[in-house]
């Protein structure tokens, strides 16, 4: 007799984690599962070429000595080529046309730099060959690329999946990981606070006259905000954030008035600019969802946590919480618990919330007192400017995050 029901027909799957996201973020954590035997299927709709040599996307990634360490365990700091690290000796923050930088560097007394900034598709290029590489004792990785989840359903005792083509795979936890505007996250149910900032923000490198000594500049200006991140000694990835319809006749400039715009709008300081890159823009949202795990199911990188790229934390914050998940999914396993029980997941969101919570609100901060053009708004700057004290709160959140260790 002919079966009612096909799909019943197709083979099912089994897997302990399935990941919906090769981004960086769904990379390493299949990576992190796969060193604690832990196996996962990687679900994405971009092909697996793309996924395997990602074009340039002119994010320059500010890593804290945290994420290094992690990156390093999962083997893809090694694959990232030393000429692509680019030293972050310091940082200044100035605010309108004043000379006057606050300064942000190690204490003199360590010989370290603030921090280290890496293309995002060198990350990204690097977390595709760690994961792909096998080892001992490792656990697969399956992909499913050009593909997208058509429907899931989660009970007590695993997750039912069924993917766009008929195919099913059963697995214990369902992980987005498909970036800030996740799909999956709005399938779960999970709300998400999502804060337009009403600005779009273009990054592209430059060639200067002047070095920049590795340092890099944050600069409030009045109607504008610029950064400079440094690349090689005369070579820096300009940032500049501006109102959508001013960004559109930025772009549209042909090149030499673009790049004496880019040069007035930096007032010289670092004499003639060339455009040495394509220039990207992204239009700028900040979000956080309401919660990070449901039955069976969590939420990792930007899909739990999309921040606002001005404190550098948005990839670090998610390499940090897939670390904390792989590890509870990891004991979970060796001592032969449920990979995806509710205290562990609690647990999960738990430490994540205190680690993302603060830091959040704090961008959130900055970003309005800092692109606020009134003048109270600039007499508060000047004055925390100013105050240079170690409480400020670009200092903290800036140096105190980007230098802290692992664990
Ligand atoms: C200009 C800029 C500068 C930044 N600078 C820094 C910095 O200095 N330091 C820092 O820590 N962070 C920085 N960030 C943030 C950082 O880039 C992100 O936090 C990071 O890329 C998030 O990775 P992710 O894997 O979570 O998401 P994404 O990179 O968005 O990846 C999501 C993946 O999911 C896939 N996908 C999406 N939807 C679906 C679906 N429905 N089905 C299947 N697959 C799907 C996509 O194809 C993609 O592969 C910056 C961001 C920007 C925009």
């Amino acid at each position: 007799m002919q079966d009612p029901n096909p799909i019943t027909q197709v083979p099912i799957i089994q897997i302990d984690v399935a990941i919906v996201g090769a981004g960086p973020i769904g990379l390493c954590f299949a990576n992190a599962l796969s060193r604690r035997g832990v196996s996962s299927v990687l679900i994405d709709r971009q092909s697996r070429s793309s996924l395997e040599t990602p074009g340039n996307d002119g994010r320059e990634i500010a890593l804290t000595r945290a994420s290094q360490q992690i990156l390093d365990k999962l083997d893809v700091w090694p694959r990232v080529d030393p000429v692509e690290r680019a030293r972050m000796r310091a940082a200044k923050v100035f605010d309108g046309q004043s000379l006057f930088a606050m300064q942000i560097a190690p204490a003199a007394s360590r010989d370290e730099p603030l921090g280290c900034l890496v293309p995002n598709q060198v990350i990204r290029r690097a977390a595709y060959a760690a994961v792909s590489a096998s080892g001992p004792g490792r656990a697969e990785v399956l992909w499913r690329n050009e593909s997208e989840i058509e429907a899931f359903q989660a009970d007590d005792a695993q997750v039912e999946i069924r993917l766009r083509g008929g195919e099913r795979l059963h697995a214990a936890l369902l992980v987005a990981a498909d970036g800030r505007f996740s799909a999956t996250r709005r399938a779960i149910g999970v709300p998400a606070h999502i804060y337009q900032h009403g600005q779009h923000m273009l990054v592209c490198r430059m060639r200067h006259e002047q070095a920049h000594d590795q340092t890099a500049w944050e600069w409030f200006g009045h109607g504008q905000t610029l950064a400079l991140l440094p690349v090689d000694t005369h070579c820096s990835s300009v940032v500049l954030t501006l109102p959508p319809a001013e960004m559109e006749a930025q772009l549209a400039m042909p090149q030499a008035a673009f790049e004496a715009d880019i040069t007035r709008r930096f007032d010289g300081r670092l004499g003639e600019m060339h455009q040495a890159g394509e220039a990207h823009r992204y239009p700028l949202a900040s979000v956080y969802a309401e919660r990070f795990v449901d039955r069976r199911q969590a939420l990792i990188g930007d899909a739990a946590v999309g921040m606002h790229p001005v404190t550098a934390h948005g990839f670090n914050l998610g390499l940090e919480g897939l670390w904390r998940l792989a590890t509870l999914i990891g004991d979970a396993r060796s001592e032969g618990r449920d990979i995806a029980s509710r205290p562990l997941l609690a647990r999960y969101q738990r430490e994540q919330r205190l680690a993302t919570g603060p830091l959040f609100a704090a961008t959130l901060a900055i970003v309005g007192l800092y692109t606020d053009d009134r003048k109270p708004a600039r007499w508060l700057r000047k004055a925390v400017l100013r105050a240079g004290d170690a409480a400020w709160p670009v200092r903290r959140l800036i140096a105190g995050h980007l230098m802290r260790s692992a664990g």
